[in-house]
């Protein structure tokens, strides 16, 4: 099994595993990107391809191809092995199968349901209303294949009697996994009679479906009732898989496309993300609900930091959108908002329009200028009173805009579209600011891990880099220099070496120990950007912090060796204390 890991890890690549949920820069010997595990808005998580690790300076998060996957995709160990295997071609022998909290199962299911639903879409005769309807809306085969569309029968334990009956699955795996309701003795499919949407995870696995009921259903009764109110879409419940507020349908189709092209589109519903992207706008996710939540901005904000809204902007969907706009400031977020005209959804207009859809989506316009419509067109800004009014509903959002050069100009816009004086909107912003900076600084921790390398790593991140004439010159520099600690040890083992090596085996290659700390200093290193003047430098002052340490020390010792009359000791002493000092009128003069 070990040597299996051992080959997953090495025809992995985790430049390429980091990059499916991550877009990197490459900056020197790293790829620097925004961390997934924590919030930030400039980037302190890197990847490097040589030691094939990942570690940011932010929070701390580490580790190798493997530890990644299993973070960023809430994996077990077995799970992001075999999906690393899958990829890289590699047929693991024993697979470790885990499912302690059921999940593994659930999935399972899933996915046998979701082939059950697509089959009888694209195979079955009964499917033929389904695939109509689909071709209606313009979903051609491409698109169903895509998207793996199926349809449900309107019966009452079509899927049931599929997964309990033929798959031998226990009737509570269905209803925990929220494919049926009831009790074992009756057990219902909770999608019938609809078209199905499955609905993936992060990590690209079916983890609840969306059912839209066929428009001529509708109009036929079930059971001798009238079945008009049944609603349109039903969705699966939230269940140990399933989680509304993170799911981005069409995320794992659309995530190279939204890092491509630097942006995504948001709208609400699955046939409007699957209309827009038939119409070209292949970035395009949609949301579960009417808000964008803070768990999605985290997943999206990762791949970009430009989020175009078209979402339904009724009250309720622009109270939600104002919410948000707290929580997407703070990451450095541009949030847009697409002005839709000519249809009722992005689906209407995408699929009749799709030319116009583009475009209407390239013109989309920055989410305060939206809001400075909506208020002027419902207040309308013909009177004081209105104007004032109008005032009072945009500054609160206008005053969460972090950047105050950004915050300026639009406190200008606003004023020239109400014809008021700029610097009037502007107080009445820093006004609405320094009540709530009051109340912030009251809550600011003290957080001072300021995430910036310590001299000791700088002198490894050196070492490690700068080859062997670099090594033997500092190695015969610092003759003598006592070397204490991880790092002390760390150096003496270069020094062994004699700068011989390729950085990756030699980090490889340390007690365990020591490699996390090799490996910080070599991604942090700044080896190559520094001159061999300023390298020496650094490492004399690093080398004076450590005899200034150790002298301090032995004064201690030699004035307790005194108090006994310990001749001995304090002779050693004094002779150690005269090497130090040498050692540091030699560093004087390198
Ligand atoms: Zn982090």
């Amino acid at each position: 099994m070990d040597n299996q890991v051992e080959e997953v890890k090495k025809k992995s690549n985790i430049v390429n595993i980091v990059s499916e949920h991550v877009a990197l820069k490459k900056k020197g010997r790293n790829f620097v990107g925004l961390c997934p595990f924590h919030s930030e808005k400039t980037g302190s998580f890197m990847v490097n391809e040589e030691l094939q690790i990942y570690k940011c300076f932010g929070c701390g998060a580490g580790g190798d191809v493997i530890k990644f996957l299993m973070e960023v995709e809430g994996l077990d160990f077995g799970e992001a092995l075999e999906k690393l295997a899958d990829k890289a071609g590699v047929k693991l022998v024993d697979r470790v199968k885990t499912d302690k909290d059921g999940k593994r199962e659930l999935i399972e299911v899933h996915d046998l349901a979701a082939e059950y639903y697509h089959y009888l879409l694209t195979k079955h005769r009964s499917g033929e209303a389904a695939r109509k309807y689909l071709a209606g809306r313009g979903m051609n085969e491409k698109l169903i294949e895509t998207f793996r569309l199926g349809y449900a029968l309107p019966e009452w334990d079509g899927l049931v009697s599929y997964l309990v009956d033929k798959k031998r699955y226990r009737p509570e795996v269905l209803v925990a996994a929220g494919l049926a309701t009831g009790n074992e003795r009756r057990l219902y499919d909770r999608f019938r009679g609809r078209v199905i949407f499955p609905l993936y995870d992060i990590s690209g696995r079916v983890v609840g479906f969306s059912g839209r009921i066929l428009p001529a259903a509708s109009q036929v009764t079930q059971a001798g009732r009238p079945n008009n109110d049944e609603a349109k879409y039903i969705n699966s419940p939230e269940t140990t898989i399933y989680h509304k507020s993170k799911m981005l349908f069409g995320l794992t189709i659309a995530r190279n496309e939204i890092k491509k092209k630097n942006r995504v589109l948001i709208v609400e519903g699955e046939l409007d993300m699957m209309s827009s992207f038939a119409a070209g706008v292949t970035e395009t996710v949609a949301i579960k609900g009417s808000a964008v939540t803070e768990e999605m901005m985290d997943i999206l904000s990762r791949l970009t930091s430009t989020f175009v809204l078209a979402l339904d902007a009724d009250a309720a969907g622009e109270a939600a959108m104002k919410r948000s706009i707290e929580a997407a400031e703070k990451r450095g977020l541009s949030i847009k908002m697409v002005n839709m005209v000519g249809g009722k959804d992005p689906d209407e207009i995408a699929r009749k329009k799709p030319h116009e859809w583009v475009e209407m989506v390239e013109r989309a316009v920055p989410i305060y200028e939206f809001f400075f419509d909506k208020a002027i067109a419902r207040w309308g800004a013909d009177s004081v009173e209105n104007i004032g009014k109008i005032v009072k509903e945009v500054v609160p959002y206008l005053s969460k805009v972090e950047n105050s050069v950004i915050r300026e100009v639009w406190a200008k816009k606003l004023a020239e579209q109400l014809g008021v004086d700029k610097q009037r909107v502007y107080e009445e912003i820093e006004k609405v600011r320094s009540g709530r900076s009051q109340t912030e600084e009251k809550n600011v921790g003290k957080n001072t891990s300021s995430g910036r390398p310590s001299l000791d790593l700088s002198i490894i991140g050196i070492l490690l880099t700068s080859g062997e004439e670099l090594v033997e010159r500092t190695k015969k520099m610092l003759l003598g220099l006592p070397l204490n600690g991880a790092v002390g040890k760390l150096v003496g083992l270069i020094f062994d070496e004699g700068g011989v090596w390729k950085a990756e085996i030699f980090v490889k290659n340390l007690p365990k120990e020591l490699s996390s700390l090799a490996a910080e200093a070599y991604l942090l290193s700044t080896g190559e950007e520094i001159d061999e003047k300023e390298k020496v430098k650094l490492t004399v002052a690093w080398a004076r912090g450590i005899i200034r340490e150790e002298r301090a020390q032995f004064a201690e010792q030699i004035k307790e060796a005194e108090r006994q009359g310990n001749n001995v000791t304090i002779g050693n002493l004094s002779e150690k204390l005269v090497k130090l000092n040498a050692l540091e009128r030699k560093l004087a003069l390198a």
